[in-house]
């Protein structure tokens, strides 16, 4: 099958489909310029994520997340979402997408106009007391950090440290974990975007679903369950996604275009 019909098959299957769940990684936000995990100049080159990203370490040496990792993670509120996030958020809009899962922190999806977004490893809006819970805004943890609070804690009696609203390794999912495999297994396609599938206990959600299709530069752990695999640019499918869909005005009766 050449790209061309790829497009045209995954076209098919969304339409074909009464629930279509997304779930994307790392590698759709590449093309709005924030490296992915493992690929040249991604975050595995710059600190060692195991220990500056460690719940463990977090709770014992906070301050060395906050010295060697926090500006890593507020680069990534300044991105824009791209064509992919673009065009999901449409699809979305079309009734052709129900949700999407990320194991994104970048908070794109939502920039971009998605409204159902699962976030399962968190965001960067936001940060918790890890004694009481309290919470300010990024932009407030930012603040104290400045002043030279680090690592930055809550007032009055409490004094816990606040650690960001995103998922460190060794944390736990959060609770909508279960919602999103209930979802996916009451779907009848799963589109994966830009995840290797590395990452556990995201990577068993491809078990799940009845048609898997896969749209990752490079090879990923559930290959050989996929329906459709296109190894391209999430970019480039998505936008020719969307011109095969609006070519099929069928798809969107009231307006003749997407969104
Ligand atoms: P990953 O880095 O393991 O895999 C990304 C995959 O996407 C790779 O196979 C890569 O070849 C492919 N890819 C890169 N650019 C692409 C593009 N433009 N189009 C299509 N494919 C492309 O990512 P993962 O599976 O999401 O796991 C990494 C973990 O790191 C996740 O838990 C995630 O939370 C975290 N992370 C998040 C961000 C972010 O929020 N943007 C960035 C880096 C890491």
């Amino acid at each position: 099958m050449d790209s061309v019909e790829k497009i045209s098959k995954l076209a098919d299957l969304l339409a074909e489909s009464k629930k279509t769940m997304v779930l994307t990684g790392a590698g759709i936000s590449t093309e709005s310029g924030i490296p992915d995990f493992r690929g040249p100049g991604g975050l595995w080159t710059k600190v060692d994520p195991m220990l500056v990203f460690s719940a463990d370490t977090f709770i014992y040496r906070p301050e060395i997340f906050y010295k060697q990792g926090m500006h890593l993670l507020g680069a990534l509120r300044g991105a824009s979402p791209n064509a992919a996030h673009h065009v999901l958020a449409e699809l979305e809009r079309a009734g052709l997408v129900d949700a999407v899962i990320t194991q994104n922190i970048d908070g794109l999806h939502q920039k971009a106009g998605s409204h159902r977004v699962y976030e399962l490893h968190g965001h960067l809006r936001s940060a918790s007391c890890i004694k009481c819970g309290h919470m300010i805004s990024w932009e407030g943890l930012e603040e104290l950090v400045l002043a030279g609070q680090i690592p930055p804690r809550h007032g009055g009696q409490c004094r816990g440290v606040y650690k960001p609203d995103c998922v460190f390794f060794g944390d736990s999912l959060p609770p909508e974990f279960y919602d999103c495999c209930r979802e996916v297994s009451q779907s009848g396609l799963l589109v994966v975007v830009g995840s290797s599938l590395e990452v556990s206990p995201v990577n068993y959600l491809p078990e799940l679903c009845k048609n898997l299709v896969i749209i990752n530069m490079g090879e990923t752990m559930a290959d050989h369950q996929a329906v459709l695999k296109i190894e391209a640019l999430a970019g480039e499918v998505f936008t020719a996604l969307s011109g095969v869909l609006k070519e099929r005005g069928h798809f969107y009766p009231k307006t003749g275009q997407l969104a």
